[in-house]
């Protein structure tokens, strides 16, 4: 499918204004390109003020200096109120980072002439004016109409010249189930089920796991956090155990690039999390997908994995066990929502969900980082004129977005919209590398050195261990049933 150039789309004016969806980080950052540039544009937010999905997760401290958070044209307008520059070398929390930037900025920008934002206006379709997506002629020279819902439902419309779809993912978590879908029970358990990263400060966040034996599910830098997050929990209160649940076949690459990371304190969290699982309040199972969950004799939950169906003439085996959990936390990442869409024509990888033109150097399985080239509308415009991904949303499934990615995009996204063909291509950004860029290998690929948490073909039973400090981890064969044991104890990882 081809991609055109933006020259065909229609030039943004008051009447007809660039519609930027989504209030955060990325969004403001293209409403504050597009100011510059005197754009008219309205900004939509779902939420009910700016960063409304960085609010959600306000407790969990950035990786990212503040340098690296901050888009430099909408510090120019903010330097231009008498905002106060936060230390460029301190690491924010994401509540910081709305107070101490997205909020001023978003009231910088509604004191402007060309700037409008919407709160409480959810985006719930996206079509070419009066046409559906079937309907191909002259499609670039009639506007986008875009249907909005207000929180007590009302419906409106409202035309634009161009859209920047800037709405995140974090409102769309993936679910426990290994195969993408909710497993057998996920909902039915819900009460014990948390998606997310939980504020292990919030006293009574801490009282709900301390002493508990929780599963957490997932293998990312949010999973870090909980594992981090736990594990020193589980050093006040002795009891708590930790079982960690990976798809993959090892935790070699889990861990991210430690002192070789540019960005010091990812590394310095991928550091954290391994302590906190050679420390032994963590007990790792290897290549388990979640299949069902559902309630022991005892109370507590028992997971499943999927059965491993196995190749060739090898037998299938039933999936492994993990029993006595009391809790649940899945960080098992995020996806995109393309369902108001769903009109315009899209140009998707058909893994990832991410544009076509950026998800080769994108993918998880060789880029475990932000190895990704700077890059903006050439890779991020759609078949549709005028349309464009862009943001944490642009990455689809892949999980390595940083903010500074998404002001270079922005940037010259907005360029091309103004019609600078030049600015657009121009590349104006480097980004920091990981350590770790050589990529974490495919999802289900055998680990490079075997790891230390092998599968194995029989049917496990896994249960949680003793607590933290008293003695190592334990994941011993089960009396009951007389099945090998997995996982893998404190010297994983
Ligand atoms: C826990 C965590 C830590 C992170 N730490 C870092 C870090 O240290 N450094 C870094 O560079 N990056 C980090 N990131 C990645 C990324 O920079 C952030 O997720 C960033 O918030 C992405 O910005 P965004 O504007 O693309 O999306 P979001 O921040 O998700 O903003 C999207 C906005 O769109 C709104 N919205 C959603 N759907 C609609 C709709 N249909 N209609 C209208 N509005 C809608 C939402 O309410 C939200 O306000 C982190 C991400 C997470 C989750």
């Amino acid at each position: 499918m081809s991609t055109p150039s933006a020259s065909s789309a229609l030039t943004p004016s008051p009447d007809l204004p660039l519609v930027v969806v989504g209030a955060g980080p990325i969004g403001l950052a293209a409403a504050a390109q597009a100011q510059s540039r005197g754009l008219p544009t309205v900004v939509l937010e779902a939420g009910d003020s700016a960063g409304a999905s960085v609010r959600a997760w306000g407790h969990v401290r950035l990786f990212s200096p503040w340098r690296e958070l901050i888009d430099p044209v909408a510090e120019e307008l903010l330097a231009a109120t008498g905002w106060t520059s936060p230390d460029p070398d301190g690491y924010p929390t994401g509540v910081e980072w709305v107070e101490q930037y997205l909020a001023p900025l978003a009231a910088a920008l509604e004191a402007t002439d060309e700037v409008e934002i919407r709160y409480g206006q959810r985006v719930v379709g996206v079509a070419r004016y009066g046409r559906d997506r079937l309907v191909a002629a002259d499609r670039e020279q009639l506007p986008f109409t875009i249907h909005t819902q207000a929180p007590a439902g009302a419906r409106t419309r409202l035309n634009s010249a161009s859209l920047v779809d800037a709405s995140g993912t974090w409102t769309h978590q993936n679910w426990l189930g290994g195969d993408g879908y909710p497993a057998a029970g996920e909902n039915e358990h819900a009460e014990r089920i948390t998606y997310g990263i939980p504020d292990f400060t919030d006293p009574a966040v801490a009282t709900r796991y301390a002493g508990k034996r929780v599963a957490v599910a997932g293998a990312g830098a949010s999973a870090q956090n909980v594992l981090v997050g736990l594990g020193a929990l589980a050093k006040e209160q002795l009891e708590t155990r930790v079982i960690w649940l990976v798809r993959r076949p090892g935790t070699d690459d889990a861990f991210g690039g430690g002192d070789n990371d540019q960005l010091e304190q990812r590394g310095a969290l991928g550091s954290s999390a391994k302590r906190a699982v050679t420390d032994g309040a963590v007990t790792v199972v290897t290549s388990f997908r979640t299949s069902d969950v559902e309630l022991s004799e005892d109370g507590r939950l028992r997971l499943t994995s999927f059965a491993d169906l196995g190749a060739g003439d090898a037998p299938s085996a039933d999936g492994k066990v993990v029993d006595g959990v009391d809790e649940v936390i899945v960080v098992t990442g995020f996806r995109p929502d393309h369902s108001w869409l769903s009109q315009v024509q899209l140009d998707l990888d058909g893994e990832l969900d991410a544009p076509t033109q950026l998800a080769g150097e994108i993918h998880p399985a060789w880029h475990s980082c932000g190895s990704v080239s700077p890059h903006g509308a050439d890779r991020l415009r759609q078949p549709e004129p005028g349309l464009y991904l862009a943001g944490m949303k642009s990455y689809g499934r892949a999980p390595s977005f940083l903010a500074m990615t998404g002001f270079e995009q922005v940037r010259s996204i907005v360029a091309e919209i103004a019609g600078d063909q030049e600015a657009a291509d121009r590349v104006e950004l480097v980004l920091p590398d990981t350590g770790v860029c050589g990529g974490s290998g495919l999802f289900d690929g055998a680990p490079a050195d075997g790891g230390c948490c092998g599968t194995s073909a029989e049917p496990e039973l896994i249960t949680i261990g003793a607590p933290a400090g008293t003695s190592v981890a334990q994941v011993g064969p089960s009396e009951e049933t007389g099945a090998v044991a997995g996982g893998c104890g404190p010297s994983c990882g």
